[in-house]
């Protein structure tokens, strides 16, 4: 039996968004939901400061503490170890978004649902990776069966020293240029005190990271407003 998982290496993301867009677009989420985050961080003191990125997303736990907590059944774990939200029968209780670990879960206003990674599964069943995998230029997200030896996520996995998250369907390559601080990465599963630690890391730095880029996209559109409307001034006055 397949186990559905992915490996994320972090010497090769360049912390684009382009994955985290990509999803958005795949599934329609609204503006404020994210199923694949893209963290920043820095560690050091000046001048020795040095930066990465952490992605992160649902982690496709086994036995997921989601599923647990659900009370029609909606969450449910398959096979091959992919987590599914059935929406039909989501009732947008929203019991499971403090039950997750590891903040995956992302709660729809509009369709008073909540949603999640689901690896893309229509595409999978089409024989295609999820759309995170196809989109990222840089090959940082490897989409594979972790019980298959010989597949190409396994053999990274092996060859790079990736760091399995136990207890989940999720691997790191740590940075190569950073004595590897496993504090930045999601503990495993089995140490929920831990998780919550690792919590309070890594979210500042990814709420500040979304700060910035949103602020980053209403300058470019004020940007280019105050640039139509000069050239549109200069278009009269010529
Ligand atoms: Fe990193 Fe690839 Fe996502 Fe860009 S698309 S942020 S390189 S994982
Ligand atoms: Fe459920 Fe959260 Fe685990 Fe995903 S990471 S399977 S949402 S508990």
């Amino acid at each position: 039996m397949a186990r559905l998982g992915m490996l994320f290496d972090l010497n090769r993301c360049v912390g684009c968004h382009a994955c985290t867009v990509a999803c958005q677009a795949e599934w329609e989420l609204l503006p404020e939901q994210h199923f694949t985050k893209v963290h920043r961080y820095e560690i050091g003191t000046f001048p020795k400061v040095r930066g990465g990125v952490v992605l992160t997303q649902c982690m496709h736990c086994d036995d997921p503490p989601c599923a647990k907590v659900c009370p029609t059944g909606a969450t449910q774990e398959r096979p091959d170890g992919l987590v599914i939200v059935d929406e039909q029968k989501c009732i947008g209780c929203r019991y499971c978004e403090p039950a997750c670990p590891y903040d995956a879960r992302s709660f729809n206003k509009e369709r008073n649902v909540v949603q999640k990674c689901y690896f893309c599964y229509h595409r999978l069943a089409e024989g295609k990776h999820p759309a995170c995998v196809d989109t990222c230029m840089a090959g940082a997200r490897i989409f594979g069966d972790l019980e298959d030896p010989g597949s190409e996520i396994n053999k990274l996995i092996n060859s790079k020293k990736a760091i399995k998250i136990t207890g989940t369907g999720i691997a790191y390559v740590p940075p190569r240029n950073l004595e590897l601080d496993r504090s930045l990465l999601p503990p495993d599963l089995q140490q929920p005190g831990v998780v919550r630690l690792w919590q309070d890391i890594i979210h500042p730095a990814g709420k500040a990271a979304m700060g910035l880029a949103a602020a980053a996209v209403v300058t470019s559109l004020l940007i280019n407003t105050l640039n139509k409307g000069g050239r549109e001034r200069a278009g009269k006055e010529d």
